[in-house]
């Protein structure tokens, strides 16, 4: 694109060609996947479902929508959105590039509440962002409704929709209400977006929503830039710090670990260590959450210990990890949290790290959960899935993919393809296990945990041994050839796949009726052997944490990097906006390299809209002088 003369610029700002929106608003070149198609689609007035992966540019496919329809003068778009807390930067990122648009929320002041409603009434804002419970309520159906009367209601967007169902992992009580835009206003397009959503929630989805007559845009999930690797436990602090330290010095990441304390106490660890690190849960003032947020996204390089409260909607797109200390729910919950990493499409790490306790701890949530028992069936039919994708050797994408209906290749870019794990056939192993558990119960109706059960296996003289006699057990001894480690495996494999329960507080051990099919040998067994994960290789910059710029950038070319990105820093602050929604990673990359000199060439750059060319243009060619 080329710098816009005044009259072409004119013209450009009133096309409602999608394409032409794209590169002048925007700045980008073409559009990606299928997000021309759904955009022709619902410019034309039509209702569809998108699923799209998480970075994979839902938010294009309702905002350019709006534009042109507002262009058109069919008036004002309505998005709603699950998280009042990021509206204000999603708001922020249409303003810099030009975009009227505004959101009501409860932070906002009585004044400032009239302003937007008079703005929004008159048909001038292209697009109001809204929380559902907002949506639904009387008076902003009723100012609805009279918009729609003058023909000034131009679309509707629901963004995470996949919170309206129960089967989801997000579902929210308020979603369910927005069933009502559709009985209201039946000719008003309606367009659903979701990075996530199974066969049963997708259908759910479409029902709660009435989008029975909505076209269905599935893109793939392949999220190809993520490396998933998916690691045992041992020392999780330890091979957390090395898989930060060796990987990711001086990048932003999110670690997500289960409960509130966890969270705090890995945040101080980590400090400790020299990692800038924030912890985030809802046990926090709302207050510090809210802060501990906004640095994360304004900042750079910070590392975020949280509980799953933190995350939905988060669109920071430099996200270079996610890891995990503990096991999520299930496969949907992970691929949405392991999502957030390279949004940017620049290499990413999806890392988790678990054990025994994590398949323990989660079956009994499932059990001990007051939900009926066909929910209940449905988490455990979840969980299995993820601890079959945990205890894999093959590709770990094409079973995540698998998972959500893809069929797909082997991807190359997962611990498992880069460095396949040996096996070993744990069948006989898990006999001798199972007979021992069931020795203890025959010897003194006594169960016991874990540590125990493996002393006996492996012949170990201990005091509870003694205590209970059972170094005259037939079992006592007869796995010394297995290290501790293997015994491990073999006990969360037995306990993955159901053939034992551990219960009460000591998490003592019991078989099931399934055990008794692995017992009589009909049942094998194959392991994998415990591997580190593969290192990334990425040379090691000299200075380490100083810069995590594309290692291409060296010399001239990686000093203009950090002087735009101390430029961007500024104009960022000013405006109260994370750096990101003034200009990406990526597109600060390619001015480093290119150096443009003028308007022209600096126009020309992924991610320079004319927008931003004209407020920021002469700036950023002085920035870049020679
Ligand atoms: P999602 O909401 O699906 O997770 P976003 O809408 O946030 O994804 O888009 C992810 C990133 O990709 C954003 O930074 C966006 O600006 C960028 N992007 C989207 N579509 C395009 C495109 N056609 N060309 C270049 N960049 C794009
Ligand atoms: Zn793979």
């Amino acid at each position: 694109m080329s710098v816009l003369s005044s009259a072409a610029s004119d013209q450009a700002a009133s096309s409602t060609e999608p394409l032409t929106i794209l590169q002048d608003v925007f700045g980008y070149a073409a559009f990606r996947g299928q997000q021309q198609a759904i955009v022709d689609h619902v410019t034309a007035g039509n209702d569809a479902l998108v699923l799209m992966p998480t970075g994979g540019g839902k938010s294009l496919c309702y905002q350019i929508p709006a534009i042109a329809r507002h262009r058109a003068g069919k008036g004002v778009t309505v998005v709603v959105s699950p998280l009042i807390a990021l509206m204000h930067d999603q708001v922020g990122a249409l303003e810099e590039v030009g975009v009227h648009a505004a959101f009501l929320n409860s932070s906002l002041s009585q004044e400032d509440t009239q302003r937007i409603e008079r703005e929004m009434m008159a048909g001038r804002m292209v697009m109001l962002y809204a929380a559902p419970e907002r949506v639904t309520n009387l008076r902003f159906q009723a100012q609805l409704a009279s918009l729609h009367e003058r023909g000034l209601l131009s679309l509707f967007a629901i963004d995470e929709a996949h919170c309206v169902s129960q089967w989801g992992h997000d579902f929210r009580e308020d979603y369910l209400q927005l069933s009502m835009l559709h009985e209201r206003f039946p000719d008003v397009p309606r367009l659903a977006l979701t990075a996530t959503a199974d066969d049963q929630t997708r259908a759910d989805m479409i029902e709660r929503l009435q989008l029975q007559d909505a076209r269905v845009f599935i893109s793939s999930f392949d999220r190809p830039n993520i490396r998933y690797a998916l690691v045992e436990k041992d020392n999780p602090r330890q091979q957390l710090l090395r898989f930060i330290r060796d990987e990711h010095d001086g990048d932003a990441g999110i670690v997500y670990c289960q409960s509130r304390k966890k969270v705090e106490e890995t945040a101080a660890w980590l400090n400790e260590q020299g990692i800038s690190a924030l912890p985030y849960h809802a046990g926090l003032d709302s207050a510090v959450r809210q802060k501990h947020q906004d640095r994360f996204l304004r900042e750079d390089g910070l590392v975020m210990v949280a509980t799953i409260a933190f995350g939905m909607g988060i669109d920071k797109p430099d996200v270079r990890f996610v890891a995990h200390l503990d096991l999520p729910k299930n496969i949907e919950a992970y691929y949405q949290e392991t999502g957030r990493a390279g949004r940017d499409g620049g290499d990413a790490d999806a890392w988790l790290t678990y054990g025994l306790a994590d398949v323990v701890n989660q079956r009994r949530m499932i059990d001990e959960s007051p939900a009926h028992d066909d929910f209940k069936r449905v988490q455990r039919g979840k969980l299995d899935a993820l601890l079959a994708l945990a205890e894999a050797h093959d590709c770990r994408r094409v079973r995540l993919l698998a998972y959500f209906g893809e069929e797909s290749q082997p991807c190359g870019n997962c611990d498992n393809c880069l460095h396949p794990p040996a096996t070993w056939d744990g069948t006989e192993a898990a006999r001798k296990m199972l007979s021992c558990i069931y020795r203890f119960w025959q010897h003194g109706r006594q169960r016991f945990g874990a540590g125990h059960l493996i002393d006996v296996l492996r012949g170990k003289q201990t005091d509870k041994v003694q205590q209970y006699g059972h170094h005259s057990l037939s079992t006592f001894g007869v796995g010394a050839d297995l290290s501790e480690n293997q015994w491990r495996a073999v006990l969360r494999q037995l306990v993955a796949l159901g053939h034992v329960v551990a219960e009460g507080e000591f998490n003592t051990l019991t078989l099931t009726d399934s055990a008794r099919a692995v017992l009589k040998g009909e049942v094998n067994l194959t392991l994998r052997e415990a591997v580190e994960a593969p290192r990334r290789g990425r040379a090691t910059k000299s200075g380490g944490k100083a810069s995590s710029a594309p290692a291409d950038l060296i010399g001239d070319a990686l000093s203009r990097y950090n002087e735009l990105k101390a430029w961007r820093a500024g104009v960022a602050s000013e405006h109260n906006l994370p750096a990101y929604v003034v200009f990406h990673d990526a597109t600060l990359a390619d001015m480093a390299r290119i150096s443009p000199q003028s308007l022209g060439e600096l126009g020309s750059i992924s991610g320079v809209g004319a927008k931003k060319l004209e407020a920021y243009g002469e700036q950023l060619l002085a920035v870049l002088q020679p």
